[in-house]
């Protein structure tokens, strides 16, 4: 059977649902193999849905996040694994407190990009997604999968480094998601507006310069996905203690999202074949091989 593989890097459980998930479910619907590989346990996300902010939740957190992530996975039809690292968490306060002892953030950064050259090497993607250099928002994980992402797609092709994580295997392309885009979000508010509705988006356009655009500088590659639309909505409410199902996410219904912003947005950071940029999927210039 001729095959395609995508390897998607997340920094917490919730992440793969919010970022690029309706293009997971679109290429595993298609028959593509997709591993979803979570960096830490999110012990340290906070309780968001008022719903789920609970005693019995507070003790449980970390358990009740994995449950939570393989109803995700299951949802998007995407396999599933744990690095196995701790929620280093977002410091808050100014200056802001010291990193807690053992979290990822302060883990040398060798040891997690061994961790996840060698499930590179076991699962053989041909394309890996991960965050910006920027970590798309300043969590220190997501910094830190940016980090690990990049080194592990250099490494896990070189037999010079990590010799006792498995056979090299070369990764040929290499994607930063871009999913928070200002000009969706001003289609979406428009579009609230024509309806008669206030939207819940003005607050975030007046703080946010619209010379300020991802879309413009960085996007290479948008997937059309509109369809796996509402298996992503389903996969984030998932995550039950970390979305408030009445948030602003799930404010514009789907059809206008599918009318009016079809796609997700990548931009390809690194490729070991030739590209012919914009493009409108992750797989362009790659052969299905036959593992
Ligand atoms: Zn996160």
């Amino acid at each position: 059977m001729k095959q395609l593989r995508l390897m998607a890097v997340h920094a917490h459980p919730d992440d793969e649902s919010s970022k690029g998930a309706a293009t997971m479910a679109r290429y595993a619907a298609e028959g593509a193999r997709v591993m979803v590989v979570t960096l830490t346990g999110g012990e340290r996300g906070d309780i968001l849905n008022p719903a789920m902010d609970l005693p019995e939740v507070h003790g449980r957190i970390a358990e009740i996040r994995r449950d939570e992530m393989r109803k995700a996975a299951e949802i998007l039809g995407v396999e599933h694994h744990w690095l196995g690292f701790v929620d280093s968490g977002l410091p808050q306060g100014d200056p802001p407190p010291p990193l807690p002892e053992g979290c990822l953030a302060l883990e040398p950064l060798e040891k997690p990009v061994e961790a996840l050259v060698r499930v590179i090497r076991e699962f053989k993607p041909h394309v890996m997604t991960t965050y910006d250099e920027n970590g798309g928002y300043p969590h220190p994980d997501h910094i830190r999968c940016h980090q690990v992402s990049v080194a592990a797609y250099e490494a896990a092709g070189d037999y010079r480094l990590y010799p006792d994580a498995g056979e090299p295997w070369q990764v040929l392309k290499l994607y930063y998601n871009h999913g928070f885009l200002r000009k969706r979000m001003q289609l979406l508010q428009e579009e609230f507006a024509k309806h008669g509705q206030t939207g819940p988006f003005e607050k975030w356009l007046a703080h946010w310069d619209p010379e300020v655009d991802v879309f413009a500088d960085r996007v290479t590659t948008r997937v059309e996905c509109s369809e796996y639309f509402p298996q992503r909505d389903d996969a984030l409410r998932a995550h039950a203690t970390q979305i408030d199902p009445n948030g602003d996410f799930f404010a514009a219904p789907i059809e206008w999202q599918q009318r009016l912003w079809p796609t997700e947005e990548f931009e390809l950071a690194r490729s070991r074949v030739p590209v012919s940029l914009p493009e409108n999927d992750l797989f362009a210039g790659i052969e299905p091989d036959d593992d």
